[in-house]
């Protein structure tokens, strides 16, 4: 979802200001998940989408990482994507193929049929940054990042020590990595990058990105259409009924578990903070990223909850299971935090929406996020975690009341105001994301 979601809103500015129309493809790996469907089926008329063949994934190990399963399917979907576009091409004239940081296979595909190639990020352009980096750090490194006895600086933003580094990159041994890398090597290749961020968020990295690739930061690119579901008319029911900007959300992205001591520590934590709050749990699991796979449905997530909670905040806490209606949430005149994993699309949502942050990142990279949402743009609080690794319930009650109540809560809101309307302006005729769009246009022509 966090990866077709930008691809979906950059192809609608297309076609909505270029008269440009595009059909996006989506491997399977067999019924595709209700949420997804439902995006693709809002789509306006000029956007079409097909899913190629569905992969079987079945022969890969279990223990296998999710980024390696990933780019398996993506890969396994090439001979798929070869016939669906030419298919396409003997209907109209193809100009570009856009894809996915995970589909980057495809280039060669694109090459096949003389199209112009373009990678959409959908992340920041910090990670987007790190990315370029990674070819020489590879060269220069000895080992593993995480051992590094210096942080890595990112050009044009801040610097990680190797543990914080996305995840991607933490075992180079691993094919997760190898595949990382063959990315970072391909960037200076394609003939242009769409990166989902805007200058007046991110203006010295996007500066620092090097010459030679067209870079074209169109973003804040967030879902636009409302979420169905007839569940969900009762949680922004709820929302009505609240004070304005009362209400915490709490929320780790499509992907993010706890475990069942840390949605403990939270409960408790969220419990003695005497906020109200909105929070989508979803089943504990060891491995943050959880449920992206696996349906974590059969377990109903709201009884791994600390005994007598529901109860006890009945009046100012709402615990809905697995998914939400994130962005009508985030918009919604009671909300008034928003307590995120900062997966980028959570961030880029937040900060559209205005909402103060506070940082609780899992896996991907989510570390490298968070560290500039609190230290370089300030617009997130961060949790300190005990020896343990865990955010005890002391440490949450105290961030939590800060957010909400506290001074560095209202400095966050200060600028988040700034930014959600330099947000708007970008998207707006004129603005730096519109233009950028206007001139990758001028680049197909
Ligand atoms: N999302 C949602 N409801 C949920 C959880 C997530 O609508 O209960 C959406 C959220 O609005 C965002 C996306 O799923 O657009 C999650 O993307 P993000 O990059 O934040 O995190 P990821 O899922 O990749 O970890």
């Amino acid at each position: 979802m966090s990866h077709l979601i930008p691809i979906v809103e950059f192809a609608k500015r297309l076609v909505q200001h270029h008269h440009i129309s595009a059909t996006i493809f989506i491997p399977t790996t067999g019924t595709p998940p209700k949420s997804l469907v439902s995006v693709l089926e809002s789509l306006p008329e000029n956007i079409h989408h097909q899913f190629l063949q569905p992969v079987n994934v079945d022969g890969l190990p279990k223990d296998v990482r999710v980024e390696f399963v990933v780019s398996f399917i993506m890969q396994a979907s090439l001979s798929s994507l070869r016939d669906a576009l030419s298919c396409l091409k003997s209907k109209t004239k193809l100009v570009a193929l856009v894809f996915d940081m995970f589909a980057h296979a495809s280039m060669e595909v694109a090459k096949e049929f003389n199209l112009f190639n373009f990678l959409c990020c959908p992340l920041s352009a910090m990670a987007l940054s790190f990315t370029f980096t990674l070819p020489k750090l590879d060269e220069e490194t000895v080992g593993e990042y995480k051992d590094l006895p210096y942080p890595v600086q990112v050009p044009g933003s801040v610097s990680f020590h190797g543990p914080e580094l996305m995840a991607p990159v933490q075992v180079r041994t691993d094919e997760v990595y190898k595949e990382y890398l063959l990315l970072s090597k391909r960037l200076s290749l394609v003939d242009g990058i769409m990166v989902n961020s805007f200058e007046e968020l991110e203006q010295d990295t996007i500066l620092a990105l090097p010459g030679g690739t067209p870079i074209y930061p169109i973003g804040p690119l967030i879902r636009s259409e409302p979420s169905n579901g007839s569940d969900w008319h009762e949680c922004l029911k709820w929302l009505d009924d609240q004070p304005s900007g009362s209400v915490l959300f709490v929320s780790f992205g499509s992907g993010g578990a706890l475990s069942l001591e840390q949605i403990h520590e939270l409960a408790h934590g969220l419990e003695m903070s005497s906020h109200r709050f909105l929070w989508i749990l979803r089943s504990p699991n060891k491995v943050s990223f959880a449920s992206v796979f696996t349906d974590s449905s059969q377990n109903d997530p709201l009884g791994f909850l600390p005994e007598g909670f529901l109860a006890r905040t009945v009046n100012r806490g709402l615990v809905l299971p697995s998914w939400g209606p994130q962005i009508e949430i985030l918009s919604h005149e009671a909300t008034g935090g928003f307590l995120t994993h900062c997966g980028w699309n959570s961030t880029l949502e937040s900060i559209v929406h205005g909402v103060p942050m506070i940082a609780w990142p899992l896996y991907a990279e989510q570390h490298m996020n968070a560290k500039m949402m609190t230290e370089s743009l300030c617009l997130a609080l961060r949790l300190e975690m005990d020896e343990n690794g865990i955010f005890r319930k002391e440490e949450i009650e105290k961030v939590v009341k800060e957010l909400m109540e506290g001074d560095e809560g209202k400095k966050i809101s200060k600028r988040l105001k700034e930014l959600k309307t330099a947000a708007m302006r970008a998207l707006s005729i004129g603005g730096s994301s519109m233009e950028s769009l206007s001139k990758l246009v001028l680049q197909l022509n």
